[in-house]
């Protein structure tokens, strides 16, 4: 007989009151990212803050091309811009905002590609990355892991092990 499976994920609904300090900067730097995205074509600037474990801060936006599929969001930009300069640190904490190019901020969720890529820069340190969403009315949804946003998803425990060591 078929056993249902239910999943559940823990989502705090908060105000910007209820951040912690270090959370308020990742928010607020998320927020500022914005003004730097390369947005010409969807107009919708996304900005995404990373907490290190240094206490600074790495920002990412979304880079958008004519040939549409060669850009690329915010999300991935700043984790792929840390890994490729900052390979060392650990990230602690991650928020995305996003607004029209004029205009309030938006609530927003991350793409199905971003997802993936956010689920694989957490297995990769071993430590779950908290995260702030903007939900809906000005709310702020904090999600105690990357990977909640990605259920079943795939990762490298699901390769193959590796027969040849990594040189
Ligand atoms: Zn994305």
């Amino acid at each position: 007989m078929a056993q249902p499976l239910r999943l559940t994920i823990d989502v705090e609904v908060l105000t910007e009151a209820d951040l912690t300090p270090a959370e308020a900067a990742t928010w607020q730097a998320a927020r500022a990212a914005t003004d730097h995205a390369y947005a010409p074509y969807s107009h919708f600037h996304v900005g995404t803050a990373l907490l290190l474990d240094d206490g600074t801060l790495f920002r990412g936006t979304n880079q958008e091309n004519a040939a549409f599929p060669s850009g690329l969001c915010a999300e991935r930009t700043a984790l792929f811009g840390l890994a490729a300069t900052q390979p060392e640190r650990r990230i602690v904490g991650m928020a995305v905002a996003a607004r029209p190019a004029s205009g309030d901020f938006v609530s927003v969720t991350s793409c199905g590609a971003c997802r993936q890529v956010m689920a694989e820069y957490e297995h990769r340190q071993h430590q779950p990355i908290p995260l702030l969403l903007p939900g809906p009315n000005g709310s702020i949804y904090r999600f105690g892991r990357l990977s909640d946003l990605l259920p079943f998803g795939f990762t490298a425990d699901d390769l193959p092990k590796q027969r040849v060591p990594e040189v």
